[in-house]
């Protein structure tokens, strides 16, 4: 009964747009194809775009992209952040965090946008370039190139 519900509401949603939803006024949120309880916010593109994870009055953000290398650290992702708390003013909005976006992301936790960085421990992230979270890899590489 309970899923009858859900996918009739779903159902209304996609009336606005196909496959896509608007939650307080923000979105477009689409849903993603594969994964459960995940929506890609598309608000912002073509300049930004992120998931989120919606479950159990819970906001995960995730995968958060700023496409030009450019126009980045020039408030792009914090406006998109902002947006995620304007659509959930009454979630627990979270993150885990690299340690080269962290400070990002003690930026958005002390604007309120986000609620709590889960993990306090040092993550680094999967570019093998990015200096901040592999260091001793690019001291490596520049002795190698002396
Ligand atoms: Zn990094």
């Amino acid at each position: 009964m309970k899923m009858k519900i859900e996918k009739q509401n779903k159902k209304q949603a996609c009336k606005i747009e196909e496959n896509a939803v608007y939650i307080n006024g923000i979105g477009p949120f689409c849903e993603h194809p594969r994964k459960e309880n995940c929506w890609i916010y598309n608000g912002r593109m073509p300049s930004s775009n992120c998931w989120i994870f919606n479950k159990d009055g819970k906001v995960e953000i995730h995968n958060v992209i700023v496409y030009n290398p450019l126009i980045r650290k020039s408030g792009h992702g914090r406006a998109m952040i902002s947006d995620i708390r304007r659509a959930f003013p009454q979630s627990h909005i979270w993150v885990d965090t690299w340690n080269c976006t962290r400070p990002f992301w003690q930026k958005m936790h002390h604007e309120g946008f986000i609620d709590s960085i889960a993990n306090d421990y040092s993550w680094p992230c999967i570019n093998t370039t990015c200096m901040i979270c592999h260091p001793n890899r690019s001291e490596f590489r520049r002795r190698v190139f002396q």
